[in-house]
């Protein structure tokens, strides 16, 4: 049973990363190639550049060059990690049966990749990598994530625990990924999303060996942002009731500073007036400003801006096949015949 994997890798300002991880990685396709798991001719590792400014583009061309196992897509610019990502996906989908996401800088365990292959062979459409432990990262990024998490499933969100990008999808998950539109992208909600079945693989996470991470703190807190704000709409619900129980609130004070004025007793206490107005105010502000977030979010959705531009497209193999027809699980094994040959159409 061969089926055509590809490894799609997003990189920005990889350079350093790059010669080491196109070997790793090229070691664990031609494990698997030999293994007789995956389809030798046709297996891809496909590494998006994501408009870097230094010569990681320079060193994909070079390494297609030298092997058709490697190829290129290169984004217009610079897009983000999850624009990098779905553009690899999106465009890998028409030359594989099999999809397999990862960071350039493999702090994700390759070794977990065929038990990913092994769970796609018993029949999951979508393989979490998830990761073991997070002794290896710090105590606030530990704690952070936790919370986050956390948070998320409070919220409502479906989203699997301690797991980031490591994934794989069969090519008719990422076909089902596709018909989401939306411009804020956060994969890791939007996959659970898609359905069919999943499962998760467990691996430890290692530190990045070589270059920094491009997720400082400001991006992670914008991404948790984006996360919490495209998934759910409990945060405005929540300003809601808020909104109600302080009105609430205030028509009793009405009424009780209405039933001492008419005994007769003078209204004291201007300060907790002064501070009520400042407190309600505040409040108004914060709501306006959650509300403005989703406002937001609508129009970027209404205008549709393309969410990648691509400029180049690597790939020695010049057939692109023909994309099946969206057809039943039983239809995801149509390529292999169980004998290791290929019976799709190569048109
Ligand atoms: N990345 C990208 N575009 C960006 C930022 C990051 O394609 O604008 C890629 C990066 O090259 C890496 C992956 O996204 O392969 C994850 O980034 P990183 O390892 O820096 O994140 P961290 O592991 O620190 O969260
Ligand atoms: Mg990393």
């Amino acid at each position: 049973m061969k089926d055509i994997l590809y490894l799609v890798i997003p990189c920005y300002n990889e350079e350093e990363v790059l010669p080491v991880t196109a070997e790793k990685l090229k070691q664990v396709m031609e494990d698997l190639i030999n293994k007789g798991i995956i389809c030798g001719e046709k297996s891809r590792i496909l590494f998006v550049n994501d408009g870097s400014k230094d010569r990681t583009w320079e060193m994909i061309k070079g390494l297609h060059e030298k092997n058709s196992l490697y190829s290129g897509l290169c984004l217009a610019k610079n897009r983000g990690h999850q624009n990098a990502l779905l553009a690899g996906l999106l465009e890998a989908r028409s030359y594989a049966d099999v999809i397999i996401s990862l960071d350039a800088d493999l702090q994700d365990d390759i070794h977990a990749i065929e038990k990913m292959m092994e769970k796609y062979d018993e029949g999951f459409d979508i393989v979490y990598g998830v990761r073991s432990s997070r002794k290896k990262d710090t105590w606030f990024k530990r704690n952070t994530a936790l919370g986050f998490y956390r948070f998320m499933k409070v919220l409502g969100v479906d989203i699997v625990y301690n797991h980031a990008d490591y994934r794989l999808m069969s090519r008719r998950a990422v076909d089902g990924l596709a018909e989401f539109k939306e411009v804020n992208l956060f994969l890791r909600g939007l996959v659970p999303l898609i359905g069919y079945s999943s499962t998760t693989v467990e691996y430890e996470r290692k530190e990045r060996f070589a270059g920094e991470s491009k997720y400082p703190l400001k991006k992670m807190l914008s991404f948790a942002f984006d996360g919490i704000t495209s998934f759910s709409v409990k945060p405005i619900r929540f300003i809601c009731a808020l909104g109600v129980f302080i009105f609430s609130v205030s028509i009793i004070m009405l009424i009780y500073f209405l039933l001492i004025y008419w005994m007769g007793k003078t209204v004291v206490g201007w300060a907790t007036i002064v501070i009520s107005i400042w407190a309600i105010g505040g409040l108004q502000l914060l709501a306006i400003g959650i509300i403005g977030e989703y406002i937001g979010k609508v129009y970027l959705e209404v205008k549709r801006r393309p969410r990648y531009l691509v400029a180049e497209w690597l790939n020695k193999e010049d057939s692109k096949q023909i994309k099946q027809e969206k057809n039943p699980v039983s239809d995801r094994k149509e390529c292999r015949d169980g004998n290791g040959t290929e019976t799709r159409d190569d048109t």
